[in-house]
């Protein structure tokens, strides 16, 4: 991935982050899956992240063991990496 990230994108990648850290409110787990219906990068994204930690599909947010976290987070802080 060469380009830079677009602001809708970085948006959501910051909500995907901010769930890693039991933050996200449940409009936002709308929000995020109302954009990866138009938006390929971030649906694989989502859907990679969706198989380890169960992303938005969950009421209650488990207890992520800290490496799963941890490489979710850094991935997440490398896409959102511009130029
Ligand atoms: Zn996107």
């Amino acid at each position: 991935m060469t380009d830079a990230v677009k602001p809708e994108c970085a948006a959501v990648l910051g909500g995907i982050s901010a769930y890693l850290d039991g933050e996200l409110e449940a409009t936002e787990c709308d929000a995020i899956d109302a954009h990866c219906r138009t938006c390929a990068d971030c649906a694989a994204v989502v859907q990679g992240l969706r198989a380890t930690i169960g992303l938005c599909r969950g009421a209650v947010v488990a207890e992520l063991p800290e490496p799963v976290k941890a490489k979710a987070q850094a991935s997440i802080a490398r896409l959102l990496q511009t130029g």
